[in-house]
């Protein structure tokens, strides 16, 4: 099954809508298979954002980044790349579906409440970038077979 990596970025830390998300992405069928809090460094925003570098609201973005901890979240299921991106939606807030996390909670380009992996290239890269192996659970999640038909496991 897929993996893909959600950052739940400090505006929604403080915003108090962690948990929203959380259980929003549960609520899917997503499974969580690894899930903390962090500061993030400097080292790593560069090398996550680092299409985005030379950009000239790249130490914005850095600042914002690391003005509170991420929660950082690997969520697994079935085109779990694509669904989670659908469900985080467009990049500006303000012009994000409703019903999607941006397009509920954000009405910002910079401070859009979430990222997550745009590609499945990108998720296995991201993934490992944020976790070590040993923070990943291999787990069977009891009402998988709800979420699921047979085939699809
Ligand atoms: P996405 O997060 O939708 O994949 P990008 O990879 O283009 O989008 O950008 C990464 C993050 O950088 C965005 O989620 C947003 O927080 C920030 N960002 C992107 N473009 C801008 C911009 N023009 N001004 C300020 N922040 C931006």
């Amino acid at each position: 099954m897929e993996q893909t990596l959600v950052i739940i970025k400090p505006d929604a830390i403080n915003r108090s809508i962690v948990g929203d998300i959380l259980s929003r992405l549960e609520k899917k069928g997503l499974k969580m298979i690894g899930l903390k809090m962090e500061h993030l460094s400097e080292e790593i925003l560069e090398e996550h954002y680092s299409h985005l570098k030379d950009k000239p609201f790249f130490p914005r973005i850095q600042a914002f980044m690391r003005s509170a901890p991420a929660v950082l979240l690997v969520l697994e299921g079935n085109n779990a790349v694509d669904v989670v991106r659908r469900m985080a939606g467009v990049t500006h807030g303000g012009e994000a579906q409703p019903g999607t996390l941006r397009g509920d909670y954000s009405l910002s380009i910079q401070n859009n409440i979430v990222h997550a992996s745009d590609s499945t290239g990108a998720a296995k890269d991201e993934v490992k970038r944020f976790f070590k192996t040993e923070e990943l659970h291999s787990y069977e999640k009891i009402d998988s077979t709800m979420i699921y038909s047979e085939d699809e496991m």
